[in-house]
């Protein structure tokens, strides 16, 4: 590794938010090691171009590992560790609980028994800098009425295997911050869309399956409530708060921008009627079918973000309407990296109606 900058043990950096951490994060200067199981949800092209980078270190290895984590907490010496490595898949969650438990539980506190081994070795500055920054979702508040907002104290009260896994991991590393005063960060944030999604999430879903003639899934009434925002400013939220936030908070991060499902659906349709129109003129508007509901399927979600706007002036810096039209762009753009995922086992099917759908 060649810079000076801190070095950063990313787990996960192959995943969808994971692969733009890591770009943006070696663009800003940091040294990057990500250490990534390669699941199904991810795929190396997204970050094959950087393999030869001197800054940057790919490991091949599971967060449950913990020789191998002490192995390379041994090795690079990392100043933060941002902790992404997830199952990060509702509906997948519904049919096979089992992985997310190991995942995102277990997995999560071998990372946390090694980082604090390794921060109690520390000394001095190195000792005061550390810091383990745990990426987690909104989902953990369960659900909301028409009305209110998600805060930072709102209780938690996940309501399905994926968000009660997340739930139990933040609770995990919040107790390692009281119990045994490992410096940690917790962050809280809404739906992200961009570039490098796999598929089966629903932004990608909706805009590889229209190109491909295929019906566009609308879960129950498509009236569904999530906040949306660009993975980029997702990023820039995560370097403000490893940079500047207080060892011990929670910062809720959100865009928003509250949308239903069946907005987003016809938003996607409308732009690509404009940038990839249908060859018989009609709109993709036609190809919506509306499928039964996804069990507990949380009505809205809505993230009060006030704290990190006031705290460490983090704004997001793009509208949804800018985002989501870069977005469709970069999917259109890149279809080798789509056809590449989907040569693999995932064909874009139903996943998760307990028989088998959804937001996210
Ligand atoms: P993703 O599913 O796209 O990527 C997860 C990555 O983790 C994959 O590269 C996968 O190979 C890796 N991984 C899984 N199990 C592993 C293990 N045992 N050891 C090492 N690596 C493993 O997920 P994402 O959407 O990029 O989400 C990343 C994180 O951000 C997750 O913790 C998720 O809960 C959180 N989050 C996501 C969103 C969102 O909208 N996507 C919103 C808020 C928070």
């Amino acid at each position: 590794m060649t810079r000076s900058g801190k070095v950063l043990l990313i787990t996960g950096g192959c995943g969808f938010i994971g692969s733009n951490l890591v770009r943006f994060c070696l663009k800003a200067g940091y040294r990057v090691i990500n250490l990534d199981k390669l699941t199904y949800a991810c795929n190396r092209s997204s970050l094959v171009d950087l393999e030869d980078d001197p800054n940057y270190k790919f490991v091949h290895g599971d967060i449950c590992d913990a020789e191998l984590i002490r192995g390379l907490f041994g090795k690079y010496r990392p100043e933060a560790v941002l902790h992404l490595a997830a199952e990060s898949h509702v509906d997948r969650s519904i049919d096979s609980p089992e992985e997310f438990i190991q995942t995102n539980i277990v997995g999560t506190f071998r990372l946390l028994s090694v980082a604090l081994d390794y921060f109690k070795s520390l000394e001095g500055t190195d000792k005061e800098n550390f810091r383990f920054l745990h990426v987690s979702t909104d989902e953990v508040f369960g659900s909301l009425g028409p009305e209110g907002y998600f805060t930072e104290s709102t209780p938690y009260d996940p309501r399905s295997p994926y968000s009660a896994s997340k739930a139990s991991s933040d609770h995990l590393v919040r107790a390692f911050h009281h119990t045994y005063g490992l410096p940690v960060l917790v962050t809280n944030c809404s739906n992200n869309y961009g570039p490098y999604q796999f598929p089966e999430k629903l932004i990608p879903l909706v805009i590889n399956s229209a190109i491909r003639g295929k019906n566009l899934p609308v879960y129950g009434d498509g009236k569904n409530v999530r906040d949306w925002l660009y993975v980029e400013d997702h990023c820039e939220a995560i370097r403000l708060v490893l940079e500047k936030g207080k060892s011990g908070e929670i910062y809720n991060i959100g865009g928003n921008s509250e949308k239903t499902n069946i907005e987003i659906v016809r938003t996607l349709c409308n732009i690509l009627d404009e940038l990839h129109p249908r060859e018989d003129g009609i709109s993709y508007e036609k190809q919506i079918a509306f499928v039964p509901d996804r069990p507990g399927h949380d009505r809205r979600y809505a993230i009060d973000a006030s704290r990190i706007e006031k705290a460490l002036g983090w704004k997001p810096q793009n509208t949804f309407s800018s985002g989501i039209r870069r977005t469709v762009q970069w999917y259109l753009e890149n279809q080798d990296w789509i056809e590449n995922v989907l040569s693999g086992n995932y064909r874009m099917e139903r996943l998760g109606s307990a028989n088998g759908g959804g937001s996210k």
